[in-house]
């Protein structure tokens, strides 16, 4: 049967099908098809302009003849509603405003029962929250754990969702950052969680050496197991405060990366510090929508200023919505 869908070269095909993924545009009624150069990706609908570009720029529009597979009932089909949820290796982690105890079983027993993937379903019992950006769970059926092992981008990740932060909604976002770092650079992660930037960067980018650290003593153990659990080597992992850290590796970094959005900006004087003349760092903020970026960069700047170094701001993104009005953005700064 013709369908619509995204042709791209093999090599792009996972951050493509990511990326459709996170647009929830890619269709499951059909198998995703392949030959010998291009994988062809079904969709639900046609893109729009603003959407195709948020593709690799080798992904382009198509038509194909896909082979229509035998459907298997849906969450939707069974539930008469489409659930929120997202799955995290192998938990399904229902979403923020998790429905009544009834519905969140009988979600949760659907789940069990489609996703042959998904052993535990969980519920979030408070948002993200403190300094270590964890959060409670309840367990509503399956295996009694909030540990699992996750998959993104070629590297595994043991996580465990109530006690060290973690999401997957992140992972195009680590992909850009991965593209900035070149071969031989040093790169300071100053909040790594379980290291998926960390991880990623030193097994794809082949730097000198990635400096990750954590003030949460249970990220930086899972941390130390995903080091060898992903064969890398060139990764310091270190529990800390990230202020006291850059004291240590000051005007190392070729990149910093301050993933904490919340609260980079109290952190900027030691980004500062720890960057090289002509490093980049990578600052994460969550926003308001009548000042997305200039708040920011006025920051940045002054950060640099307070020790007489200059700033380029090199990109400015927002990285996703995060509540009405608001979002997380990250822009890209020169250290001069
Ligand atoms: N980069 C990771 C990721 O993408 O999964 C973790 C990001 S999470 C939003 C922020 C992390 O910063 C948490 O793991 C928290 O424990 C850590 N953190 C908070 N304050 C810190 C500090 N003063 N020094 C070092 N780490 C800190």
């Amino acid at each position: 049967m013709k369908w619509q869908c995204i042709k791209v070269p093999k090599k792009e095909g996972e951050p493509t099908r990511r990326v459709l993924l996170e647009l929830e545009i890619l269709d499951h009624s059909v198998k995703i098809a392949s030959d010998e150069k291009f994988l062809h990706l079904p969709l639900t609908r046609e893109l729009t302009s603003v959407e195709l570009e948020k593709l690799p720029e080798a992904a382009e529009p198509a038509v194909y003849e896909f082979e229509v597979q035998e459907l298997k009932p849906t969450p939707e089909d069974l539930l008469g509603f489409s659930p929120g949820y997202e799955v995290i290796g192998d938990i399904a982690l229902l979403e923020d405003e998790a429905p009544v105890p009834e519905t969140a079983s009988k979600i949760a027993d659907v789940l069990l029962w489609t996703q042959p993937n998904v052993k535990t379903v969980l519920k979030p019992l408070t948002p993200v929250i403190g300094e270590f950006r964890v959060r409670e769970f309840e367990v509503v059926a399956g295996e009694v754990r909030t540990e699992t092992t996750h998959k993104e981008y070629g590297c595994r990740y043991k996580i465990d969702l109530a006690k060290a932060y973690f999401t997957p909604r992140l992972s195009t976002e680590r992909s850009r950052v991965l593209a900035w770092i070149q071969e031989g650079e040093t790169v300071v992660d100053m909040f790594a969680g379980v290291g998926p930037y960390s991880i990623l960067i030193a097994k794809k980018a082949s730097p000198v050496k990635v400096v990750a650290i954590d003030k949460n003593p249970e990220a930086v153990r899972l941390l130390r197991e995903n080091i060898p659990l992903n064969s890398v080597k060139n990764i310091e992992a270190i529990e800390g405060d990230a202020r006291e850290e850059a004291k240590k590796f000051a005007g190392t970094a070729d990149h910093v990366i301050m993933n904490l959005p919340h609260s980079a900006h109290e952190f900027l004087d030691s980004a500062v510090l720890l960057t090289k003349p002509g490093g980049i760092i990578h600052y994460y903020g969550i926003t308001p929508e009548d000042d997305l970026f200039e708040g920011s960069i006025k920051m940045v700047r002054e950060a640099a200023e307070r020790t007489g170094r200059k700033i380029e701001v090199l990109e400015k993104r927002t990285v996703r919505s995060y509540a009405p009005h608001q979002y997380n953005i990250c822009i890209e700064v020169r250290i001069l």
